[in-house]
Protein backbone atom coordinates (compact mmCIF):
# COMPACT_ATOMS: atom_id res chain seq x y z
CA UNK A 1 0.00 0.00 0.00
CA UNK A 2 1.07 3.40 -0.90
CA UNK A 3 2.38 5.75 2.22
CA UNK A 4 3.51 9.14 1.21
CA UNK A 5 5.06 10.64 4.35
CA UNK A 6 7.08 13.51 4.95
CA UNK A 7 8.80 14.74 7.33
CA UNK A 8 6.54 16.91 9.82
CA UNK A 9 9.75 18.59 12.24
CA UNK A 10 11.24 20.13 9.21
CA UNK A 11 7.80 21.61 8.45
CA UNK A 12 7.34 22.73 12.33
CA UNK A 13 11.07 24.15 11.82
CA UNK A 14 10.71 26.38 9.01
CA UNK A 15 7.83 27.80 9.99
CA UNK A 16 9.46 29.10 13.28
CA UNK A 17 12.07 30.10 11.04
CA UNK A 18 9.68 31.57 8.39
CA UNK A 19 7.61 33.93 10.75
CA UNK A 20 5.39 34.13 7.91
CA UNK A 21 5.92 37.14 6.89
CA UNK A 22 8.22 36.04 4.13
CA UNK A 23 6.31 33.10 3.25
CA UNK A 24 9.45 30.62 1.64
CA UNK A 25 8.90 26.98 0.53
CA UNK A 26 9.53 24.26 3.28
CA UNK A 27 11.82 21.78 3.20
CA UNK A 28 10.00 18.32 2.32
CA UNK A 29 11.13 15.02 2.07
CA UNK A 30 9.23 11.90 0.85
CA UNK A 31 9.96 8.81 2.30
CA UNK A 32 8.41 6.41 -1.04
CA UNK A 33 8.63 6.51 -4.74
CA UNK A 34 6.45 8.38 -6.39
CA UNK A 35 4.56 7.91 -9.73
CA UNK A 36 2.04 9.93 -12.24
CA UNK A 37 -0.30 6.79 -11.83
CA UNK A 38 -3.37 9.28 -11.06
CA UNK A 39 -3.01 10.48 -14.60
CA UNK A 40 -4.09 6.83 -15.95
CA UNK A 41 -6.60 5.96 -13.02
CA UNK A 42 -7.93 9.06 -11.95
CA UNK A 43 -7.61 8.71 -8.66
CA UNK A 44 -4.48 10.01 -5.81
CA UNK A 45 -4.55 8.02 -2.67
CA UNK A 46 -3.16 9.87 0.20
CA UNK A 47 -2.48 9.16 3.84
CA UNK A 48 -5.79 7.48 5.02
CA UNK A 49 -7.95 8.74 1.82
CA UNK A 50 -8.00 8.68 -1.52
CA UNK A 51 -8.91 11.67 -4.11
CA UNK A 52 -11.16 10.70 -7.36
CA UNK A 53 -12.96 11.87 -10.46
CA UNK A 54 -16.44 10.87 -9.48
CA UNK A 55 -18.92 10.88 -12.45
CA UNK A 56 -19.40 14.35 -13.06
CA UNK A 57 -15.30 14.88 -13.23
CA UNK A 58 -15.66 16.64 -9.80
CA UNK A 59 -12.89 16.11 -7.06
CA UNK A 60 -14.07 14.13 -4.28
CA UNK A 61 -12.16 12.74 -0.88
CA UNK A 62 -13.09 9.49 0.24
CA UNK A 63 -12.02 8.96 4.15
CA UNK A 64 -10.79 5.44 4.08
CA UNK A 65 -11.67 4.89 8.31
CA UNK A 66 -15.23 6.66 8.39
CA UNK A 67 -15.80 5.61 5.25
CA UNK A 68 -17.54 8.42 4.13
CA UNK A 69 -17.20 10.66 0.20
CA UNK A 70 -16.92 14.58 0.47
CA UNK A 71 -17.28 16.77 -2.53
CA UNK A 72 -14.13 19.29 -2.40
CA UNK A 73 -16.30 22.55 -3.41
CA UNK A 74 -17.33 25.14 -0.47
CA UNK A 75 -18.95 27.36 -3.12
CA UNK A 76 -23.19 27.65 -1.52
CA UNK A 77 -25.48 26.50 -3.64
CA UNK A 78 -23.49 24.79 -5.95
CA UNK A 79 -25.09 21.93 -7.89
CA UNK A 80 -21.54 20.42 -8.40
CA UNK A 81 -21.92 19.30 -12.27
CA UNK A 82 -19.87 21.64 -14.83
CA UNK A 83 -17.08 23.76 -15.07
CA UNK A 84 -18.57 26.08 -12.42
CA UNK A 85 -17.85 24.04 -9.73
CA UNK A 86 -14.72 25.05 -8.13
CA UNK A 87 -13.85 21.04 -7.91
CA UNK A 88 -14.92 20.45 -11.57
CA UNK A 89 -11.36 18.45 -13.00
CA UNK A 90 -10.22 18.65 -16.92
CA UNK A 91 -8.86 16.12 -18.18
CA UNK A 92 -5.79 14.66 -16.99
CA UNK A 93 -6.25 17.24 -14.52
CA UNK A 94 -6.05 15.11 -11.39
CA UNK A 95 -4.08 17.00 -8.92
CA UNK A 96 -1.07 15.59 -7.15
CA UNK A 97 -1.48 15.44 -3.40
CA UNK A 98 1.72 15.52 -1.75
CA UNK A 99 3.12 17.46 1.52
CA UNK A 100 0.04 17.86 2.89
CA UNK A 101 -1.23 20.14 -0.24
CA UNK A 102 -2.93 19.10 -3.79
CA UNK A 103 -0.68 20.52 -6.49
CA UNK A 104 -2.21 21.24 -10.30
CA UNK A 105 -0.10 21.78 -13.23
CA UNK A 106 -2.17 23.88 -16.41
CA UNK A 107 -1.67 22.28 -19.67
CA UNK A 108 0.36 25.49 -20.15
CA UNK A 109 2.49 25.06 -16.96
CA UNK A 110 0.78 27.40 -14.28
CA UNK A 111 1.94 25.34 -10.87
CA UNK A 112 -0.86 25.99 -8.12
CA UNK A 113 -1.18 24.96 -4.78
CA UNK A 114 -4.28 24.20 -2.93
CA UNK A 115 -5.07 22.79 0.84
CA UNK A 116 -6.14 19.45 1.33
CA UNK A 117 -9.71 20.63 1.01
CA UNK A 118 -9.06 21.88 -2.48
CA UNK A 119 -9.74 25.37 -1.00
CA UNK A 120 -7.25 28.68 -1.10
CA UNK A 121 -5.35 28.75 -4.53
CA UNK A 122 -1.92 29.93 -4.41
CA UNK A 123 -0.09 30.21 -7.48
CA UNK A 124 3.78 28.51 -6.94
CA UNK A 125 5.38 29.33 -10.37
CA UNK A 126 4.56 29.53 -14.26
CA UNK A 127 6.77 27.12 -15.50
CA UNK A 128 5.37 27.95 -19.11
CA UNK A 129 6.18 31.46 -18.40
CA UNK A 130 9.73 30.67 -17.53
CA UNK A 131 9.89 28.47 -21.12
CA UNK A 132 8.27 31.29 -23.12
CA UNK A 133 10.75 34.21 -21.90
CA UNK A 134 13.55 31.94 -23.77
CA UNK A 135 10.97 31.01 -26.79
CA UNK A 136 9.17 33.56 -27.34
CA UNK A 137 5.35 33.93 -27.10
CA UNK A 138 5.11 32.41 -31.08
CA UNK A 139 6.13 28.75 -29.25
CA UNK A 140 3.12 26.71 -28.50
CA UNK A 141 4.39 24.50 -25.47
CA UNK A 142 2.67 22.11 -23.57
CA UNK A 143 2.86 20.41 -20.02
CA UNK A 144 2.46 16.88 -19.59
CA UNK A 145 2.90 14.43 -16.63
CA UNK A 146 4.23 15.82 -13.66
CA UNK A 147 4.96 14.52 -10.31
CA UNK A 148 5.73 16.10 -7.23
CA UNK A 149 7.91 15.23 -4.75
CA UNK A 150 9.59 16.61 -1.71
CA UNK A 151 10.73 20.04 -2.85
CA UNK A 152 11.06 18.81 -6.80
CA UNK A 153 8.19 19.13 -9.62
CA UNK A 154 9.05 16.66 -12.29
CA UNK A 155 7.63 16.83 -15.68
CA UNK A 156 7.45 16.24 -19.66
CA UNK A 157 7.09 19.34 -21.62
CA UNK A 158 6.57 19.71 -25.25
CA UNK A 159 7.62 22.41 -27.40
CA UNK A 160 6.68 23.41 -31.41
CA UNK A 161 8.86 25.83 -33.24
CA UNK A 162 10.18 26.74 -36.18
CA UNK A 163 13.59 26.87 -36.73
CA UNK A 164 16.26 28.92 -38.81
CA UNK A 165 15.16 27.66 -41.82
CA UNK A 166 11.85 27.89 -41.35
CA UNK A 167 11.17 24.28 -40.78
CA UNK A 168 8.36 23.22 -38.04
CA UNK A 169 10.05 21.04 -35.36
CA UNK A 170 8.87 19.20 -32.22
CA UNK A 171 11.05 18.31 -29.03
CA UNK A 172 10.20 17.39 -25.44
CA UNK A 173 11.88 18.39 -22.40
CA UNK A 174 12.26 16.96 -19.03
CA UNK A 175 12.22 19.52 -16.42
CA UNK A 176 12.66 20.18 -12.89
CA UNK A 177 11.73 23.21 -10.27
CA UNK A 178 13.12 23.22 -7.52
CA UNK A 179 10.65 24.96 -5.30
CA UNK A 180 12.84 25.60 -2.27
CA UNK A 181 15.55 27.19 -4.45
CA UNK A 182 12.64 28.68 -6.59
CA UNK A 183 15.22 27.07 -10.27
CA UNK A 184 13.71 25.28 -13.23
CA UNK A 185 16.26 22.75 -14.93
CA UNK A 186 16.30 20.57 -17.79
CA UNK A 187 17.28 17.12 -17.26
CA UNK A 188 17.19 15.79 -20.73
CA UNK A 189 15.86 16.88 -24.56
CA UNK A 190 14.91 14.59 -27.48
CA UNK A 191 13.59 15.44 -30.88
CA UNK A 192 10.19 14.45 -30.38
CA UNK A 193 10.05 13.17 -34.34
CA UNK A 194 12.21 10.26 -33.00
CA UNK A 195 11.75 9.97 -29.35
CA UNK A 196 9.24 10.52 -26.94
CA UNK A 197 9.90 11.30 -23.06
CA UNK A 198 7.86 9.62 -20.26
CA UNK A 199 8.44 9.98 -16.37
CA UNK A 200 8.55 6.84 -14.59
CA UNK A 201 9.38 7.42 -11.15
CA UNK A 202 10.64 9.83 -8.85
CA UNK A 203 11.54 10.53 -5.09
CA UNK A 204 12.89 13.46 -3.60
CA UNK A 205 16.02 14.78 -5.88
CA UNK A 206 16.23 11.51 -8.42
CA UNK A 207 14.13 10.62 -10.74
CA UNK A 208 13.91 7.62 -13.62
CA UNK A 209 12.72 8.23 -17.25
CA UNK A 210 12.10 6.45 -20.11
CA UNK A 211 12.84 7.65 -24.03
CA UNK A 212 11.04 5.46 -26.43
CA UNK A 213 10.91 5.66 -29.98
CA UNK A 214 8.40 7.48 -32.27
CA UNK A 215 6.87 5.37 -34.85
CA UNK A 216 8.26 6.18 -38.16
CA UNK A 217 7.27 9.40 -40.25
CA UNK A 218 5.39 8.17 -42.90
CA UNK A 219 3.56 4.98 -40.67
CA UNK A 220 -0.09 5.57 -40.27
CA UNK A 221 -1.55 3.81 -37.27
CA UNK A 222 -4.97 3.84 -38.53
CA UNK A 223 -4.53 1.98 -42.05
CA UNK A 224 -1.40 0.21 -41.37
CA UNK A 225 -0.92 -3.51 -41.98
CA UNK A 226 -0.06 -6.43 -39.61
CA UNK A 227 3.46 -6.46 -41.61
CA UNK A 228 3.48 -2.90 -41.13
CA UNK A 229 2.79 -2.91 -37.45
CA UNK A 230 5.54 -5.48 -36.79
CA UNK A 231 8.14 -3.08 -38.08
CA UNK A 232 7.17 -0.32 -36.09
CA UNK A 233 6.75 -3.59 -33.15
CA UNK A 234 10.56 -4.09 -33.86
CA UNK A 235 11.49 -0.65 -33.78
CA UNK A 236 9.95 0.32 -30.19
CA UNK A 237 13.24 0.66 -28.49
CA UNK A 238 13.58 2.21 -24.61
CA UNK A 239 15.96 4.12 -23.25
CA UNK A 240 15.50 4.40 -19.79
CA UNK A 241 17.73 6.79 -17.45
CA UNK A 242 18.25 7.88 -13.89
CA UNK A 243 18.73 11.85 -13.09
CA UNK A 244 19.34 13.74 -10.47
CA UNK A 245 17.62 17.47 -9.99
CA UNK A 246 20.39 18.62 -7.55
CA UNK A 247 23.75 18.21 -9.39
CA UNK A 248 21.68 17.66 -13.14
CA UNK A 249 23.25 14.42 -13.58
CA UNK A 250 22.33 11.91 -15.88
CA UNK A 251 23.04 8.16 -16.34
CA UNK A 252 21.31 5.52 -18.56
CA UNK A 253 20.23 2.48 -16.47
CA UNK A 254 19.36 0.37 -19.15
CA UNK A 255 17.88 -0.30 -22.69
CA UNK A 256 15.51 -2.29 -23.89
CA UNK A 257 15.47 -3.34 -28.02
CA UNK A 258 11.47 -3.79 -28.82
CA UNK A 259 9.58 -3.90 -25.20
CA UNK A 260 8.07 -2.09 -23.06
CA UNK A 261 9.06 -0.85 -20.10
CA UNK A 262 6.59 -0.33 -16.56
CA UNK A 263 8.81 0.54 -13.91
CA UNK A 264 11.77 1.63 -12.41
CA UNK A 265 12.75 2.80 -8.82
CA UNK A 266 16.02 2.04 -6.83
CA UNK A 267 14.19 -0.38 -4.69
CA UNK A 268 12.38 -2.07 -7.49
CA UNK A 269 14.68 -2.25 -10.10
CA UNK A 270 13.10 -2.08 -13.68
CA UNK A 271 10.53 -4.24 -14.50
CA UNK A 272 9.79 -4.46 -18.41
CA UNK A 273 8.43 -6.65 -21.29
CA UNK A 274 10.09 -7.98 -24.08
CA UNK A 275 7.05 -7.91 -27.32
CA UNK A 276 6.00 -11.69 -28.70
CA UNK A 277 6.04 -10.31 -32.62
CA UNK A 278 2.71 -10.02 -33.32
CA UNK A 279 2.84 -6.87 -34.25
CA UNK A 280 -0.27 -5.93 -31.52
CA UNK A 281 2.33 -4.92 -28.73
CA UNK A 282 1.64 -8.52 -27.07
CA UNK A 283 4.06 -8.93 -24.69
CA UNK A 284 6.05 -12.33 -23.70
CA UNK A 285 7.79 -12.35 -20.54
CA UNK A 286 7.39 -10.04 -17.32
CA UNK A 287 11.31 -9.85 -16.21
CA UNK A 288 13.01 -7.63 -14.34
CA UNK A 289 16.68 -5.63 -13.87
CA UNK A 290 18.15 -5.62 -10.41
CA UNK A 291 20.00 -2.17 -9.93
CA UNK A 292 22.39 -3.60 -7.84
CA UNK A 293 24.08 -6.71 -9.70
CA UNK A 294 22.62 -5.59 -13.04
CA UNK A 295 20.98 -9.54 -13.31
CA UNK A 296 18.08 -9.82 -15.36
CA UNK A 297 15.55 -12.02 -13.83
CA UNK A 298 12.11 -13.73 -15.68
CA UNK A 299 9.52 -13.25 -13.12
CA UNK A 300 6.61 -14.63 -15.26
CA UNK A 301 6.34 -16.59 -18.64
CA UNK A 302 4.27 -15.18 -20.50
CA UNK A 303 1.31 -16.28 -22.49
CA UNK A 304 -0.06 -14.19 -24.84
CA UNK A 305 -0.47 -11.03 -22.67
CA UNK A 306 -1.25 -7.42 -23.69
CA UNK A 307 0.47 -4.09 -22.76
CA UNK A 308 -2.12 -3.10 -21.13
CA UNK A 309 -3.02 -5.79 -18.83
CA UNK A 310 0.43 -4.48 -17.10
CA UNK A 311 -1.03 -1.83 -14.94
CA UNK A 312 1.16 0.20 -12.29
CA UNK A 313 -0.66 0.79 -9.60
CA UNK A 314 2.01 3.02 -7.72
CA UNK A 315 5.35 2.83 -7.27
CA UNK A 316 5.08 -0.97 -5.74
CA UNK A 317 2.55 -2.75 -7.24
CA UNK A 318 1.73 -3.96 -10.47
CA UNK A 319 -1.12 -6.24 -12.16
CA UNK A 320 -0.77 -8.90 -14.17
CA UNK A 321 -3.50 -11.15 -15.82
CA UNK A 322 -3.14 -14.69 -15.52
CA UNK A 323 -4.20 -17.37 -17.24
CA UNK A 324 -7.90 -17.21 -16.39
CA UNK A 325 -8.04 -13.93 -17.40
CA UNK A 326 -8.21 -12.55 -13.27
CA UNK A 327 -5.56 -9.69 -12.75
CA UNK A 328 -2.95 -10.88 -9.99
CA UNK A 329 -1.69 -7.36 -8.00
CA UNK A 330 1.92 -8.16 -6.86
CA UNK A 331 4.65 -6.46 -4.55
CA UNK A 332 7.15 -5.56 -7.20
CA UNK A 333 9.81 -5.00 -4.04
CA UNK A 334 9.68 -8.65 -3.70
CA UNK A 335 7.43 -10.08 -6.18
CA UNK A 336 4.86 -11.07 -3.93
CA UNK A 337 0.99 -11.34 -4.74
CA UNK A 338 -0.90 -9.93 -2.38
CA UNK A 339 -4.15 -10.56 -4.24
CA UNK A 340 -6.36 -11.98 -7.17
CA UNK A 341 -8.91 -9.40 -8.98
CA UNK A 342 -11.83 -10.61 -10.84
CA UNK A 343 -11.39 -8.53 -13.93
CA UNK A 344 -14.92 -8.93 -15.62
CA UNK A 345 -16.70 -7.81 -12.79
CA UNK A 346 -14.12 -5.08 -11.02
CA UNK A 347 -11.46 -4.59 -13.82
CA UNK A 348 -9.46 -2.44 -11.87
CA UNK A 349 -8.75 -2.16 -7.75
CA UNK A 350 -6.24 -0.48 -6.38
CA UNK A 351 -4.35 -0.81 -2.76
CA UNK A 352 -5.21 2.01 -0.56
CA UNK A 353 -5.03 2.19 3.56
CA UNK A 354 -7.48 -0.56 4.62
CA UNK A 355 -8.89 -2.00 1.31
CA UNK A 356 -9.13 -1.40 -2.43
CA UNK A 357 -10.66 0.91 -4.46
CA UNK A 358 -12.46 -0.76 -7.64
CA UNK A 359 -13.86 1.18 -10.74
CA UNK A 360 -16.54 -1.01 -10.83
CA UNK A 361 -20.40 -1.45 -12.39
CA UNK A 362 -22.79 0.34 -9.60
CA UNK A 363 -25.60 -0.86 -12.16
CA UNK A 364 -26.82 -1.34 -15.73
CA UNK A 365 -25.55 2.03 -16.92
CA UNK A 366 -22.33 3.20 -15.14
CA UNK A 367 -19.08 2.28 -13.48
CA UNK A 368 -18.34 4.25 -10.31
CA UNK A 369 -15.41 4.21 -7.62
CA UNK A 370 -16.14 2.03 -5.05
CA UNK A 371 -14.53 1.03 -1.80
CA UNK A 372 -14.12 -2.34 -0.08
CA UNK A 373 -12.03 -3.57 3.03
CA UNK A 374 -10.11 -6.55 2.91
CA UNK A 375 -12.83 -8.10 5.02
CA UNK A 376 -15.78 -7.62 2.33
CA UNK A 377 -13.56 -8.04 -0.35
CA UNK A 378 -12.77 -12.10 0.74
CA UNK A 379 -16.60 -11.92 1.54
CA UNK A 380 -17.50 -11.04 -2.28
CA UNK A 381 -15.56 -14.20 -3.18
CA UNK A 382 -15.35 -14.90 -7.22
CA UNK A 383 -16.96 -11.56 -8.15
CA UNK A 384 -14.84 -9.03 -6.44
CA UNK A 385 -11.06 -8.85 -5.02
CA UNK A 386 -9.90 -12.07 -3.08
CA UNK A 387 -6.98 -11.13 -1.02
CA UNK A 388 -4.41 -13.81 -0.88
CA UNK A 389 -4.57 -15.73 2.30
ZN1 LIG B 1 -19.50 22.52 -6.45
Amino acid sequence: MRKINFISVFLAVSILFCGCADKKDHVYEDKEWRTNIRSVSGIEPYEDGVYYKNKNDILCYFDTSSQKATVLCNKKGCSHEGKSCPAYIETFGMPDAANDSLYYLSLEGELTRKKLDNTSEEKIWDMGKTLRKEMGDETSISFSGYIVTGNYVYTVVRIAYTDEEGAYKEREELHVLDTAAKKQTVLETVDASKETLEILSAKNNITYYQAQNAYDKDFQPETATEEEWKEQEKKMNTRVCRADAKNGGKEQVFELKSGFVSAATDDIGIYYNDFLGTGYMETKNLCRKDRKTGEETILKKGDITAKYMYTILDAEHIVVQNEKGLGEIYNMKEFEMEAVVAQKEYWVAYPVKGGYFCYAPENEDGMVWQYFTEKEIQKEGGNAVMVKE
